[in-house]
């Protein structure tokens, strides 16, 4: 079969019984490609230590190559096998692996010389990217396979990440195995990437660990710096500006929005717009966390229903810079962000 031409009705549906569990595992031990839900996001799995696998979903996904893939494992004990951890940042590593995982950590070490892990799943880097996600079935489904599983957000490349099985049917049907239907992801934003190769740690990525969070164990941290908005090969990777794009244009930090946008909002800010105004609350009462499990629905919700009734943008209203509100600001920054053909092609998946 193809990897990246629609086969229709070639994508198997499996739920999350014995036979369900074990099928996807199956699948993708033989090199398959299979979306599976975590804690996070639905992820797009294949065996990491197969070039021909982690092909496929570089093709399904439309990804560029330079852009590393992380590496889901059933325990700390077998993520560790790939990585080398030596010396302060390693000792750092085992710690913030016993407080945070399983979850939505993924840590960035200096890549073991034996690890398993294929040149196309790390982009030739010296370093590997590990994580293990929290969550019954899929940590059933990498005990099974026991081996690491590439798995980046199941969705083409620079478009909104999907968290049920339902967005990534509409996104991918056809193009992959299997998709195990693990109902709807509990944090909703991806993890945050850690890097652990430097001097100290920085954050790469904002996501379902918090900074303050990591900072208790962690000291003070830095986030790389924002990389220019022309950029076509981030020197970090997955930091290109246009991303976690819906079709429609977004716009940020919006209190009044117009009749003709779409509006994403937190609180009580839809109590004074209009009641014909399409609306999506991520959270009623403003708590961030549950508006970081409803926003990428939120933002398929919005991008379709305003598309179909004609409407121009969605309006974003503002988010507080402060625990996980951190990681959904910068999807919706990213999501906002201009559009440029070599950041429609290069944007990280
Ligand atoms: P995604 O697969 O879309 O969740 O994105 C994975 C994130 O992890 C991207 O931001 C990648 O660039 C980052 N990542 C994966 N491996 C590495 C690595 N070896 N070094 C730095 N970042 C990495
Ligand atoms: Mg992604």
């Amino acid at each position: 079969m193809t990897a990246h031409r629609r086969s229709p009705s070639l994508t198997e549906r499996l739920d999350v019984s014995y036979d369900g569990i074990h099928r996807a595992a199956d699948l993708i031990k033989r090199g398959g490609v299979v979306a599976f839900g975590t804690e996070t996001v639905y992820g797009l799995g294949a065996l990491s230590t197969s070039r021909h696998a982690v092909a496929r979903v570089f093709a399904v996904k439309g990804r560029p190559s330079f852009n590393p893939l992380i590496n889901h494992f059933s325990s700390k004990e077998r993520a560790f096998e790939e990585a080398v951890l030596d010396g302060p940042l390693g000792t750092l590593a085992q710690q913030l692996a016993d407080h945070f995982w399983p979850g939505p950590l993924t840590l960035v070490l200096p890549r073991h010389p034996k690890s398993r892990i294929c040149d196309t799943a790390s982009a030739a880097l010296p370093s590997v990217a590990l994580r293990v996600p929290r969550g019954r079935a899929v940590q059933q489904l990498l005990a099974l396979i026991d081996a690491p599983v590439a798995a980046p957000s199941a969705n083409r490349s620079g478009r909104i990440s999907p968290s049920t099985a339902a967005h990534v049917v509409e996104g991918l049907d056809g193009l992959i195995d299997a998709v195990l239907n693990t109902g709807s992801c509990a944090v909703g934003v991806e993890s945050t990437v850690l890097d652990l190769t430097g001097d100290k740690p920085v954050i790469l990525r904002h996501g379902g660990v918090t900074q303050d969070a990591l900072e208790e164990i962690c000291g003070p941290l830095s986030s790389p710096a924002p990389q220019p908005s022309s950029s076509s090969r981030p020197t970090a990777p997955g930091q290109l500006s246009s991303h976690y794009a819906p079709s429609l244009p977004v716009r940020l930090d919006v209190t009044s929005p117009r009749p003709e946008e779409a509006y994403l909002c937190l609180g009580n800010a839809d109590q004074h717009v209009d009641s014909q105004q399409l609306i999506w609350n991520l959270s009623p009462s403003g708590d961030l966390a549950e508006a970081a499990a409803r926003l990428f629905s939120g933002l398929h919700f919005l991008d379709h229903e305003g598309t179909r009734r004609g409407l121009k943008a969605i309006a974003a209203s503002p988010i507080p810079a402060q625990g996980i509100g951190l990681a959904l600001r910068d999807r919706l920054q990213r999501a906002a962000a201009p559009r440029s053909v070599t950041e429609e092609n290069a944007s990280d998946g």
